[in-house]
């Protein structure tokens, strides 16, 4: 949620937070702004709406000569999205700025114990105590660093937090709580920022900051301080590497489109070096340092949101058939507020492209007291997700920049394949060929992707219908969730999505000639019953789309009013492939209908507040 950048150097501080603002951009869009010292003052300027917006007011002013600057990208969770409430927020005399990325749960508590010390508010945020907090101490205290410690001490909630003043502005002091932040470390600059794209245009190395810890950056150089113990914490920078910096969208003109046509590679990557054939292996060695507690597992609880939520659903499926081992999927946000019992060896496994989801991050938080053995499916390397859990594999889908997730289920997918494979290796009867397999697949989609013109062919013609039904069985069922949640996110159709079974069980009611749905039926095993389904829909005036293989077609032809025949393969690796065709059928719907495809409203990317 929401971007924070900020700059500390010898050149022109606005431009490298500009272009850290524009990377990270992504992550909240609904305003946006700057603050910068000009030599003798804090100037800032704030807007409505994009990044763009922001560097259209910033034409006319002089900012070759700041030297320091700080920049925020806004997610809106308390105020409404408006130039008034955009960020950064400042004391009364306009000497602290500050940027935040998160909630500050008990704002309202400090917003009342500064009014009544006299502090007046300007904006309807939880973000504004914080600058006045500091103000209140700083005026006891006359140190700033100790005013910002002080400050931050007395918040709760999640938070990254960036700040300048004009009292030392030379100085950029940063702290964290649950939300991410990095020091980029450069030549005579430095950078603060909420990821590596955000520092990447100034710096070379990147240092990842704690939860806990606060940051004092100046220009040739930094120090990191832990608040519990004070004490001065050493952390050698990495290289900061190209792949995790934002990618550019090449030809397609969305970077959603980009991202589905990067499955191939997507599954080539995930299986990369993990996969052996010749001599029938599979090596995770992320899981290597809890070999023998996998051995031991009873039970595995799946936490995650979103569409790293419709990924476990998979992995359930997948693990429970092939490693037999019982499997339970639950969303993260309600997982962190259940009392259930667990035996000593289930395991958790978080799922997540960003690695920084904080619901995701609170149930690892709720279980970290039973210290049971915590796994991680993460595709950012270096997030939090990935630190906190014992053992993990990583995606290796490279940067996704659109908010609407694609390759990252790809990838989630597969690996879940991976593991429910290892897990189980003596026990399946399917590895053997499993393997094979996906070896190949990444071929497989590709052929998928040579099917767009006849998806975007259908897409088109439906795309003027406001409800949509998904429907599939087995392996097939979570792509249909999958659809529905791509449909509903981007093109802002109100798509619902079930097991084939259940339609007689209610939903059947809502199908008309205007509530078309979209039928997964490529499953060798349960097609005829999804045909019984179609069939349903169709006496009931419905109209259907129906994925399935040339195989079996003849069992579709007469009854679908569309079909998208794609390559067969086994049921365990349908998602993998059905998934991109349904990301494809939602793109190109919500393309038709001109939506803002990969900044959606409402949403952002790496949701790091509950
Ligand atoms: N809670 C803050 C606000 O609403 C920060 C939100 C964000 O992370 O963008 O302004």
């Amino acid at each position: 949620m929401c971007g924070i950048v900020g700059f500390v150097g010898d050149k022109n501080a606005v431009e490298p937070v500009l272009c850290g603002l524009r990377n990270l951009e992504y992550r909240g869009y609904d305003s946006a702004g700057v603050a910068f010292y000009d030599g003798s003052k804090i100037r800032n300027v704030k807007q409505a709406g994009r990044v763009a917006a922001l560097e259209n007011e910033l034409v006319d002013l002089d900012i070759i000569n700041t030297k320091t600057a700080i920049g925020h990208t806004r997610w809106a969770t308390h105020g409404t999205p408006t130039k008034l409430n955009a960020h950064p927020h400042y004391n009364k005399d306009k000497t602290i700025f500050v940027v935040h990325n998160g909630i500050i749960e008990n704002h309202q508590e400090l917003r009342s114990m500064l009014e009544a010390k006299g502090y007046h508010f300007v904006s309807h945020t939880d973000t504004e105590v914080v600058p006045h907090l500091i103000d209140f101490y700083y005026q006891k205290t006359k140190d700033m660093e100790q005013a910002f410690t002080s400050a931050i001490n007395d918040l709760s909630g999640a938070y990254a937090i960036v700040m300048m003043s004009e009292i030392e502005p030379n100085k950029i002091l940063a702290a964290k709580l649950s939300s991410p932040l990095a020091i980029g470390v450069g030549k005579k600059n430095n950078m603060v920022g909420s990821d590596a794209s955000a520092v990447a245009d100034a710096a070379k190395k990147i240092v990842y900051l704690e939860d806990y810890e606060i940051a004092i950056v100046e220009k040739n150089k930094y120090k990191i301080r832990n608040l519990k113990n004070k004490k001065i914490v050493t952390r050698n920078p990495e290289d900061l590497l190209l792949e995790d910096v934002r990618s550019s969208k090449g030809s397609f003109e969305h970077f959603m489109l980009k991202e589905i046509h990067e499955a191939p590679k997507t599954i080539q990557n995930a299986i990369l070096g993990r996969i052996k054939i010749e001599t029938n292996e599979i090596k995770l060695g992320g899981l290597d340092s809890v070999a023998n507690q996998l051995r031991n597992i009873d039970r595995i609880i799946i936490v995650s949101c979103g569409t790293s939520y419709i990924a476990g659903l998979v992995g359930e499926y997948l693990i429970e058939e092939l490693a037999e081992v019982p499997v339970e999927v639950q969303l993260a946000s309600e997982f962190k507020y259940r009392k259930e019992p667990y035996s000593p060896n289930t395991a958790i496994l978080a799922i997540s492209q960003s690695g920084e989801t904080a619901d995701t991050i609170a149930a690892l938080k709720k279980i970290e007291p039973q210290g049971l053995l915590t796994l991680g499916i993460v595709n950012s390397p270096g997030s939090t997700i990935s630190r906190m859990t014992k053992a993990g594999i990583y995606c290796h889908a490279g940067p996704e920049i659109s908010v609407a997730s694609t390759k990252a289920f790809t990838a989630q997918v597969t690996i879940l394949v991976l593991l429910a494979l290892s897990l189980g290796k003596n026990r399946s009867k399917l590895y053997k060929d499993l393997l094979v397999e996906l070896a190949s697949l990444p071929k497989t989609a590709e052929k998928i992707l040579s099917l767009s013109p006849a998806i975007k062919e259908i897409a088109i013609r439906y795309s003027h219908h406001r409800d949509f039904m998904f429907i599939g069985r087995g392996y097939e069922y979570p792509v249909a969730l999958e659809g529905s949640l791509k449909l509903k996110e981007i093109s802002y159709i109100h798509a619902e999505a079930y097991a084939g079974g259940e339609l007689k069980h209610g939903p059947l009611a809502l199908i008309d000639e205007n509530f078309p749905t979209l039928a997964l039926a490529s499953s060798p095993t349960l097609f005829d019953k999804t045909a019984s389904n179609i069939q349903e829909i169709k006496a009931r005036g419905g109209k259907t789309i129906v994925v399935t293989t040339k195989k079996q077609q003849k069992h579709f032809k007469t009854i679908a009013d569309d079909l998208i025949i794609i390559p067969e393969v086994s049921d365990q690796l349908s998602p993998i492939l059905e998934a991109i065709v349904v990301q494809l059928f939602s793109y190109f719907i919500a393309a038709e209908k001109g939506c803002d495809i990969d900044k959606p409203r409402n949403l952002a990317k790496s949701v790091t507040v509950e």
